[in-house]
Formats: structure tokens, sequence, C-alpha cells
């Protein structure tokens, strides 16, 4: 089936509803477009688990602060209709920003607690703009199964916490950070980066690695592995740093000695030249039986 592209709310509304009639499984990406093998990933994973696949491209303008790349960011629709259909979605809901956001819209949902800190903190209506079109999203698309990346982590906790919250009917799924060969996570904002600037950007995905290796080998000191992240950052010249933080992964709470039993998580925000990258990676205590 060739991918359907729908620009309304009420007619991805009724699709939805069709399908729920027709006991499909319906699976949801939301995305902004521009896509990569990390998206990917997210629809062929959704097409694993359910029968049929929206991907949504909005790119949300509720999500950015004034001063950020909203005019800038890339887009590129029909390559992500190319994209999408061959990673196995049936349709795209791509509705424009009046659809969304039509004259009078006033609603804004809010999470408190772990959107406080990090990216919260950095951009501060961020997680308010991403809460309020993810649960629009939501709404549109009626799925049985919402697919997130765990690229960006306090994200993937914000949302869990939204659907928990509202008693949203779906079930999410946070899948893996898909890479470049020589780290750098896929992020539709490295077309942005130069050559150089692209060589540059492999210490953040060095700096989680050595801090995992740390936590591997028995560090459990929060501000030692903190030192190690900053450290592994500023290997490199011109390069700005939002945050480098290890937190519990659960909570994003910062304990100055993390105990043996819980998950760790590294989190990293950085200007590379013009170009705001965030990383992450997250460490398991293993299974003793
Ligand atoms: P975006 O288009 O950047 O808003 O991302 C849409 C979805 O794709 C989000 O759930 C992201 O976490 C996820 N995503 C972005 N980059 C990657 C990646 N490199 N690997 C896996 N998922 C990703």
């Amino acid at each position: 089936m060739a991918l359907e592209i729908i620009r309304s709310i009420r007619e991805m509304q009724s699709i939805a509803d069709n399908l729920r009639f027709d006991k499909k499984r319906i699976g949801v990406v939301p995305t902004m477009g521009y896509l990569h093998d990390g998206h990917a990933s997210l629809i062929q994973a959704a097409s694993d688990i359910s029968d049929s696949v929206i991907v949504t491209l909005f790119v949300n303008p509720k999500q950015f602060a004034a001063h950020e790349d909203l005019s800038r960011y890339p887009r590129d629709f029909d390559k992500d209709c190319k994209i999408a259909e061959q990673a196995g979605a049936h349709f795209l809901f791509a509705p424009s920003d009046e659809e969304m956001y039509p004259n009078g819209f006033a609603t804004s949902i809010s999470i408190s607690g772990i959107t406080q800190k990090f990216e919260g903190f950095f951009r501060p209506s961020h997680f308010d703009g991403v809460a309020t079109v993810v649960t629009k999203l939501l709404l549109a698309t009626k799925p049985h199964i919402a697919v997130f990346g765990q690229k960006d982590y306090q994200q993937t906790l914000v949302i869990k916490r939204l659907v928990a919250d509202l008693n949203l009917d779906v079930e999410v799924y946070i899948k893996p950070t898909i890479r470049e060969t020589e780290g750098l996570a896929m992020s539709s904002r490295n077309v942005y980066l130069s050559e150089t600037e692209r060589i540059q950007s492999l210490v953040i995905s060095q700096a989680v690695t050595d801090a995992y290796t740390a936590v591997e080998s028995g560090e459990r000191n929060r501000e030692q592995l903190n030192t190690i992240l900053k450290t592994t950052l500023l290997s490199i010249e011109h390069i700005e740093i939002e945050y480098a933080v290890t937190a519990n992964a659960e909570t994003l709470e910062e304990p100055d000695i993390f105990t043996e039993t819980e998950s760790i998580v590294f989190l990293i925000a950085v200007k590379i030249g013009s170009t705001r990258l965030i990383d992450n990676a997250v460490w398991n205590p293993r299974q003793t039986n």
C-alpha cells in the first residue's frame, strides 16, 4: 500500500476510527521530519508491533524559543515520504501550523518536576510545547502504541509522565539511539555541521562512553563522573557545554554517590559552532540472578 498523506486532523481521526473498527493495531511515530535512519528505526519498530503505522511530521513551533532554529529547521518533504514508506509507514500525518494551532488556541500542557532541569532549564518552554503537541498528535491519530527515541532521553521521561498522569490509552515504547559509524548520534540538526565540526562532535558520544566505562569499573561518585564527561568534551576547542551531568535514570535526581542498584543516565547538551547537539547513555545495574 502506498503511503497516504493526511493533512487534516478530522480526516486523521476518521481514518483511525475506521482502523480501530477493523481491529487494526495503530502505531504512531511522532517526528519533526528531515528523517534519517534513527527515525526509520522507530518506524520499523512500530511496524513490527502494529498493523497500521502513522508517522507524524510537524515542526512544532511551540517547542522552539524565539531565538532558536525554527525558521531554518531542515525540511525535505519528498525524501521524508520515501524514508517513511520504505521503513513501513502507511500514513504520513503532516498538518499545517494553522491546522494544529488555529486562531484562538489557548491550551498548554505543563508538567512539573522532571521538566525543570537540564533541557528544561536551558529551553524553558520546550517541554510544555512537547507535551501539548504530543497530546494533540495522540488525539489525532488514536494509536495503541507510540514509539519514541532514547536520543531525547528527558523527553521520554516527560512523555511517560504525561501518559501516566492523563491516563492516555497508549503504550509507549522507547528505542535505542542510532548513530553514525564513528559514534555521532543521528540528528536532523547534524546537517548544520561543517566537516570540521562533524569530526569535533565525536567528543560527545566519546564523553558518554567514557563515563559509562567508568561506572562499569565501579565509579559511583557523581562529581567524578561529571568531570569525566567534561574533560572529554573539553578536549576540543570551541565547544560550549550547556550541561554534562550524571543523574538517576528514572527520577533525574543527582545524589553525591549513586547506589550499586540504581540506573544512571549521562546527559549532554553542547553547542559546536552554532549547532546545538544532545546525547545520552543509560547504565543499568546487571541482573544478579
Ligand atoms: P525529531 O524529529 O528530532 O523530533 O525526533 C522524532 C523522534 O525520533 C523522537 O522520538 C526522537 O527521539 C527520535 N530520534 C531522533 N534521533 C534519533 C536517533 N538518532 N536514533 C533513534 N531515534 C531518534
